[in-house]
């Protein structure tokens, strides 16, 4: 264990407090996963998020090995009125998940995850990655609906939805939540279940509340009969064929089934061994369809979107399901690049709406940036909006800014560029926007409340207040406790 000096901490209220090296060395005493502090080995490597944007310094990180590691930092930072802040993948664009001079509660031990095959259920510690996940339950030729790029938090994506290829065909990460472990901020575990005796209102609040209510220390999912192989359509196609391309996409998803996720994505050819030297840097919109279930029949379905003109590259084909999921991990690398990530709910994709998105896609001022219509319907419209805290499922299409640029001095004009386009997609907007994509939070709670809706953010309220009165979990898109 390592030797801990008197720490000042950053307080809730926005002070300071100063704990003596016996209540420090008593805490890091009793956790199993340790505490790293500024200048040991690790601290970075903790700290330091997926956004090279972000660089919080948390005076302690509480390296928690399991539950019992949790409950002993929640009690240590509530006893003390410490900022706190939850670390699972690190992923989260707005940095919720470090904090200066806070203790940060680092869940990155916790990465286990165990299959029932006879279930099909799936187990996933609070820190894993989709990754993680996906290596353990393709062993089964299974898959939980979640997320696109491998090393994405298994628990920041589940507590904001979670959207991916699977959308259409089994709904949201959510939508697939069986039930959950949870420290509360009394510090009690509590099992978030629709089971008898266990917290059901808990269960509800966290399909879409975020990381209000306490800790995750483990999910239990229903997972889903996939792969080892699935149908990939993605030809790349010059820029010039956007406005043909996207109305072709749209009229093809019009009739797909739900087996058939994907998205439009207007994006330049990145400068990478994968792609052809010839054509690095070059402009390019992208149909992209993913067919969950029989490639062969896949392969069929999508062949009209490979047509519609002479492609740079096609990386259509099948494969591996696990292949897919890692395939967008080396554009979207830890650190080398900054984020700001925002959406826009869309009322529908007329004409109006597809120009606007091809004559702004030409003015991105970053290569590394993509733009993506990301298709609802299906599974995702058939949950009711109140029998979850996410809120509504009467939105067609999503419209993301993935913006992302390497020069830090380029960040004024990215971010600006992404907020402009946003604000002016409102007019086609139903309002609210899907949380994990939320910029860095800007619109603060009301954003939370356009998002779920009245009725939703009414309940939250009162969830949080049940669980979390005094509001430790604060480093979220937060939910003011009201009785
Ligand atoms: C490259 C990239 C790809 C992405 N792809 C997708 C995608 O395909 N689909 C999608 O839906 N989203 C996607 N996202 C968004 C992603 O879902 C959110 O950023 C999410 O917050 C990431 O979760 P995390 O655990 O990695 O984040 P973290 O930054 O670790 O955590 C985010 C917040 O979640 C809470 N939290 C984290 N762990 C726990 C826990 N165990 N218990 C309680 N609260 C916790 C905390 O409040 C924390 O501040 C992507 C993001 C990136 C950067």
């Amino acid at each position: 264990m390592a030797i801990v000096a008197g720490v000042r901490f950053a307080t809730r209220d926005g002070g300071f407090t100063e704990l003596d090296d016996q209540a420090v060395q008593g805490f890091a005493a009793s956790l199993r996963g340790g505490v790293v502090r500024p200048g040991e080995p690790g601290y970075d490597e903790g700290r330091l998020l997926w956004n090279g944007m972000i660089d919080k310094r948390p005076a302690l990180i509480a390296r928690c090995s399991g539950a019992a590691d949790v409950i002993a930092s929640v009690n240590f930072a509530r006893d003390h009125d410490l900022l706190l802040a939850v670390r699972g993948g690190g992923h989260n664009v707005a940095g919720r998940a470090a904090c200066d001079d806070g203790l940060m509660l680092d869940l990155s031990l916790m990465r286990g995850v165990r299959v029932d095959p006879s279930t099909g259920t799936v187990r996933v510690q609070g820190g894993a990655t989709l990754g993680d996940m996906d290596r353990e339950t393709q062993v089964f030729n299974l898959a939980v609906p979640a997320g696109v790029v491998s090393t994405t938090g298994v628990a920041g994506l589940t507590l904001g939805g979670g959207t991916g290829w699977q959308t259409r065909k089994r709904g949201l990460t959510i939508d697939n939540l069986i039930s959950a472990d949870v420290v509360t901020a009394d510090g009690q575990l509590r099992v978030a279940s629709d089971s008898v005796g266990a917290s059901s209102d808990l269960l509800w609040g966290l399909k879409g509340g975020g990381g209000n209510f306490g800790v995750v220390t483990s999910f239990e999912f229903q997972a889903h009969p996939v792969g080892p192989n699935v149908m990939l359509c993605a030809p790349l196609y010059p820029a010039e064929l956007g406005a043909s391309a996207v109305r072709a996409w749209h009229e093809f998803m019009q009739d797909a089934p739900d087996e058939v996720g994907g998205g439009f994505l207007f994006w330049s050819i990145p400068a990478n061994p994968y792609f052809p030297t010839e054509h690095h840097g070059k402009p390019c919109v992208i149909p992209i369809a993913v067919y969950v279930g029989d490639p062969d029949r896949g392969d069929k379905l999508t062949q009209p979107l490979r047509s519609l003109g002479t492609p740079y590259v096609d990386l259509s084909g099948p494969i591996p399901w696990t292949a897919l999921q890692s395939m967008f991990d080396p554009f979207v690398p830890k650190r080398d690049l900054q984020y700001y990530w925002k959406c826009t709910y869309l009322t529908g994709l007329g004409n109006d709406v597809m120009d606007f998105v091809v004559q702004r896609a030409a003015t991105i001022p970053s290569t590394y940036t993509y733009l993506v219509i990301f298709p609802f319907g299906g599974a995702f419209t058939r949950v009711g909006a109140e029998d979850t805290a996410f809120g509504r499922r009467d939105i067609p299409y999503m419209l993301e800014f993935d913006s992302m640029w390497a020069d830090p001095a380029q960040a004024d004009r990215n971010i600006e560029w992404t907020r402009s386009v946003w604000a002016d997609t409102q007019r086609y907007s139903t309002g609210g926007m899907y949380l994990n994509f939320p910029g860095f939070a800007e619109e603060g709670e009301n954003m939370v409340r356009d998002s779920v809706g009245p009725d939703n953010y009414r309940r939250l309220g009162a969830i949080k207040a049940k669980y979390d009165p005094t509001n430790l979990f604060r480093l979220n898109l937060n939910v003011t406790p009201r009785a």
